[in-house]
C-alpha cells in the first residue's frame, strides 16, 4: 500500500517525517514510469545568450510539457505508484495553479477519479482547464478557508489519496526527471539553474545531477520578495514567512517542505534571488529571442543566470524553464510592463 494513502476511519497515513529520502534511482524509476507518457521535451540554445553571458547555455522547457509544466511529472509519477485499490477511490489535491491541472491529467490518464480544492477566484482558464481533464472542482473562499483542511475532510469522508503538490518523495523524484532527461541530452554541466517554490522541482533535479553530473552546482532561485528558502537554508531550519507579494505566483509558497529541504541541504550549492522586474525583462527575452510564451516564475531560472553575467564565463550551464501557463491578458500586461 502507498505510503500517501488513507484509511477510511483511520485518519490519514501520511507521515513525511518516517519515509525515507528518495536517492538518484527514485528519479530513474520515475522516468521509466513516465516513458511515452510525458513529453521528452526538447533542449534549446541561444546564440545570443550564449555571446552575452560568454557561455554554452541549455535551456529546459517544461512550458512545453504536457498541461504546461513540469507538475505533470510528479503527479503522475505519484497516481502511478498508488495501489490499485487506493487508485479505484480516487485522489485529493489542492492547488490554485498548475498541480491543480497535472493531478487531473495524470487521474485521468490512469483511469482514477480526481477531486480539485481551487480558489473561487481562480483564474478561468486554470479552473477550466481542470475541468476539461475531467477532474471535480470544490471551490473555496482564498481569504477565509484552508485549502488543506477542506481536502483533508474530503478524503477522509470518500478514501481518497492526498497528492501533495512538492512535500512526498515520489512527486519530487518525478519532477527531477526533467533535469535527467536534460544530463542525458548534454551531458555533464558546470551550474544548474532552477526556481524553487515548495522545492519539489530542485530537489529532484539536484538527484538528478548527483548521478548523472556530481560536480555540477544547483544554483535554486527565488523571488527577492519571497526568500524563505535562501533563509531557510542559512540557519538550517525551515523558515516560514507571509505570502510573499511577487510575479512569480508559483513560488509563493509559505515554507519549503520538509523532504525538499533535507536534499537541499545536502545537494544544492546556493540559493539566489530576483526582482520582479528582471523577471518582466526575462519574459520579454524569452518571447523576443526564443518565440517561448514562459510564466513569470518560469522565468526565475534565467533571470538569475543573466544576473551572475560574465561569472558564468567559459561554464556548461542548464536553465530549467518550469511552466508557461499564464492568462494571455495578464501576459500582454506583463510584457508591456504595465
Ligand atoms: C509549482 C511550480 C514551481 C515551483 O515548484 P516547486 O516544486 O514547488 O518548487 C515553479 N514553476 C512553476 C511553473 C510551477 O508550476
Amino acid at each position: 500500500m502507498g505510503l500517501f494513502e488513507q484509511v477510511p476511519g483511520n485518519g490519514t497515513r501520511h507521515d513525511p517525517v518516517n519515509l525515507p529520502l528518495p536517492t538518484y534511482a527514485d528519479v530513474q524509476a520515475a522516468a521509466q514510469r513516465l516513458e511515452g507518457v510525458a513529453h521528452r521535451t526538447p533542449v534549446l540554445t541561444s546564440r545570443s545568450l550564449n555571446a552575452e553571458l560568454g557561455a554554452e547555455v541549455f535551456f529546459k522547457p517544461e512550458n512545453l510539457q504536457r498541461m504546461g509544466a513540469f507538475k505533470f511529472r510528479g503527479a503522475y509519477n505519484a497516481l502511478s505508484l498508488l495501489s490499485p485499490q487506493a487508485r479505484a477511490r480516487g485522489v485529493v489535491a489542492f492547488s490554485s495553479g498548475n498541480h491543480a491541472q497535472a493531478v487531473a491529467l495524470s487521474a485521468r490518464l490512469l483511469g482514477c477519479s480526481a477531486t480539485i480544492v481551487m480558489p473561487h477566484d481562480a483564474s478561468p482558464a486554470k479552473l477550466a482547464a481542470t475541468q476539461g481533464y475531467g477532474a471535480t472542482v470544490v471551490g473555496y473562499d482564498r481569504y477565509g478557508e484552508d485549502p488543506a483542511a477542506i481536502a483533508q475532510s474530503i478524503a477522509e469522508r470518500e478514501g481518497r489519496s492526498f497528492i501533495p503538490p512538492f512535500d512526498h518523495p515520489h512527486v519530487l523524484a518525478g519532477q527531477g526527471t526533467s533535469a535527467l532527461e536534460l544530463f542525458e541530452d548534454v551531458g555533464a554541466l558546470d551550474r544548474l539553474f532552477v526556481c524553487v517554490g515548495g522545492g519539489g522541482l530542485i530537489s529532484g533535479c539536484a538527484l538528478a545531477a548527483k548521478g548523472l553530473s556530481p560536480q555540477c552546482e544547483v544554483i535554486g532561485v527565488e523571488p527577492e520578495a519571497g526568500n524563505d528558502v535562501q533563509q531557510s537554508l542559512r540557519l538550517g531550519m525551515r523558515v516560514k514567512i507571509e505570502t510573499p507579494h511577487t510575479i512569480a505566483d508559483g513560488a509563493q509558497s509559505r515554507q519549503v517542505g520538509q523532504y525538499p529541504f533535507a536534499l537541499i541541504q545536502r545537494l544544492v550549492s546556493d540559493i539566489h534571488t530576483v526582482s520582479d522586474e528582471q523577471l518582466r525583462q526575462a519574459m520579454r527575452w524569452y518571447a523576443q529571442h526564443m518565440k517561448l510564451v514562459v510564466e513569470p516564475t518560469g522565468c526565475l531560472s534565467l533571470a538569475a543566470a543573466r544576473q551572475m553575467g560574465h561569472a558564468l564565463r567559459g561554464q556548461r550551464v542548464g536553465v530549467i524553464i518550469s511552466g508557461g501557463n499564464v492568462d494571455l491578458d495578464r501576459y500582454a500586461q506583463l510584457l508591456s510592463g504595465a
